[in-house]
């Protein structure tokens, strides 16, 4: 019999990624906080341009391989030069091609130890070897990175907001880490959470990116805009750091719909501002209830997302407080893959919905004493 074909041994070292649940045991709908979706939806702008595009356009058509008038309207938004953005099918694409632009067998892909899962993923794709730089406490740390790079280090990625922590850098230190990247190193700072921070919380980095060769930022309209559905995100940097990406990204990556209605949502930037308004007034609410369980050693991470890490230090335990989340009707993210045993990722949600997980964990935490 002939052999079977064979995977890349490097391919073969890849963990898939894995998406938030929706439902629990034997099928069961659960309320989805495991992937850091927007519960407020989308702008009704979106949603018009969404129907109506469906209503008249021609679905037999490519799409603008350019998305010209989308990347238009977030040079307008943002005061970025055209030429210096690129849209994807999602940030995610543009991840994708950036670290395989950049790096390959033999280099280094360098992030903090806990960072978003398809990091690692990206890094075993090429060939090239994850490199994990400790965080202080659940948050990135510029010097610890720094001492990290080495001559073989390709490429940084940064989330900030840092998913799965919540934790983020200011802007000293993200000037900080600009300034003392190597220069034939590429530095990804990844801002799918960004609109969900104030604007003085602002890190800096988009307005960094034009003076710099070898910066990239990274947005989605996946989670503040609430369009995830449609896969949406973007990048600007140096021109030829967006040559590399359009070299790699696929031809026709946004559909027609999608360029749409991301175009549409970024004329709504009060329905983004209430997101982050009702998002940060529901996670301050869990955040305090959650406070008054410290004696249970139950800890959350200071956030600027739209989800909170809670960390279970006392006799409650994550695998625990995911079951009786579960029970309760709730799909919430548990991460031991990703070194996070005695931890949960929460979305946050309604006030309501934040209201019941708060209940639902006192009551655990009080019974396991
Ligand atoms: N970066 C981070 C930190 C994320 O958490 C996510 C989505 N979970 C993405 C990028 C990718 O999002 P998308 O591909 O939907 O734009």
């Amino acid at each position: 019999m002939a052999d079977a074909p064979r995977m890349k041994p490097w391919i073969d070292a890849i963990h898939p990624y894995v998406p938030g649940r929706s439902t629990g045991a034997g099928g069961r709908p659960l309320v989805k906080l495991s992937a850091n979706e927007n519960p407020f939806g989308c702008s009704p702008l979106a949603r018009a341009a969404l129907a109506d595009g469906n209503a008249q356009g021609n679905p037999a058509l490519y799409p603008d391989p350019d998305a010209r008038a989308l990347r238009e309207g977030i040079a307008r938004l943002h005061g970025i030069d055209l030429a210096r953005i690129v849209c994807g099918t999602g940030s995610g694409e543009l991840l994708h091609c950036a670290v395989q632009a950049f790096a390959g067998q033999g280099d280094e892909v360098l992030f903090p130890e806990f960072s978003f899962s398809l990091y690692p993923l990206l890094a075993h794709k090429v060939g090239a070897t994850p490199v994990l730089a400790p965080m202080a406490d659940y948050r990135a740390d510029v010097d610890a990175m720094l001492a990290r790079i080495t001559p073989r280090t390709r490429v940084i990625l940064l989330d900030n907001p840092n998913n799965p922590c919540g934790s983020y850098l200011g802007a000293d230190e993200i000037a900080r880490l600009i300034e003392q990247v190597p220069a034939d190193v590429l530095l990804v700072i990844d801002q799918a959470y960004g609109e969900y921070l104030a604007p003085a919380e602002d890190d800096g980095a988009l307005a960094a990116c034009s003076g710099r060769g070898n910066l990239l930022v990274m947005r989605t309209f996946s989670k503040a805009y609430g369009l995830a559905a449609e896969r949406i995100g973007w990048a600007t940097g140096a021109p030829p750091l967006i040559d590399a990406l359009n070299r790699l990204r696929g031809a026709f990556n946004v559909s027609a719909s999608g360029q749409r209605a991301a175009l549409a949502a970024l004329a709504d930037q009060a329905f983004v501002a209430r997101s982050r308004a009702e998002t940060a007034a529901a996670r301050t609410a869990l955040v305090d209830t959650l406070a008054a369980l410290g004696n249970y050693g139950l800890r959350t991470v200071p956030s600027g997302a739209n989800f909170v890490l809670v960390l279970f230090e006392g006799s409650l335990g994550a695998a625990d407080a995911h079951a009786a989340l579960e029970e309760g009707g709730y799909a919430v993210r548990h991460l031991p893959g990703q070194g996070l045993p005695h931890a949960l990722r929460i979305t946050i949600g309604t006030r309501e919905q934040m209201g019941e997980i708060g209940r639902i964990l006192s009551d655990a935490a009080i019974r396991a004493g």
